[in-house]
């Protein structure tokens, strides 16, 4: 299976659940931005301070900010990894490509998980995490939209990207991945 991951997809399709059982099952580095940011603001750092109002709007933390920890993790990782949540915009990705390059570590595979709206609010909802209210998701999916989605042709060019339909169970979800990925 390939080793350099990337998962892209609106916010409630599922990525973190998948990409935790897919990082267990074979031995890749789960790398989520939003969970980092998330510990750095439970841990009440200087970092998380300074995100945590943005995170809760719904709204993109600095690309610097995000950069740093990507970069000192990457760096610091021999085995395979899956990025999720991660590059989030057109800044990101392009600022990605010369760390990776510079480590030798190209990206194999970019999984797009596709799911219907409707589906995405009503998953959110029922997640309730801080940043999960119904004017807080809808922010977060226009800016999925305009920021992150443009991503989606910059690596179907690249001929890295795979689609996979995100409505099943988590099983058939995963499976459907994984055989994406041979
Ligand atoms: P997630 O867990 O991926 O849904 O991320 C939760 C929140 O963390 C997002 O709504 C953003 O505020 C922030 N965040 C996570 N990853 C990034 C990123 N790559 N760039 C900017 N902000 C991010």
């Amino acid at each position: 299976m390939k080793q350099r991951l990337l998962f892209l997809g609106p916010p409630g399709a599922g990525k973190g659940t998948q990409a935790e059982r897919l990082c267990n099952a074979h031995g890749l580095m789960h790398l989520s931005t939003g969970d980092l940011l998330r510990a750095e603001v439970a841990a009440g750092s200087p970092l998380g301070q300074e995100a945590e109002a943005v995170m809760n709007r719904g709204e993109l933390v600095s690309d610097e900010l995000v950069l740093a920890i990507v970069e000192k993790r990457l760096s610091t990782q021999a085995g395979g990894w899956l990025l999720d949540g991660f590059p989030r915009n057109v800044i990101q990705a392009t600022a990605l490509e010369p760390l990776l390059a510079q480590l030798k570590q190209p990206i194999e595979a970019v999984v797009l998980l596709e799911l219907d709206d409707a589906v995405l609010i009503a998953r959110l909802l029922a997640r309730g995490r801080a940043d999960d209210n119904e004017a807080v998701i809808r922010n977060r999916l226009e800016i999925y939209r305009e920021k992150t989605a443009p991503l989606i042709d910059h690596y179907r060019q690249q001929g890295l990207l795979t689609s996979v339909e995100a409505q099943g169970s988590v099983e058939e979800i995963c499976s459907r991945i994984e055989k994406s990925l041979n």
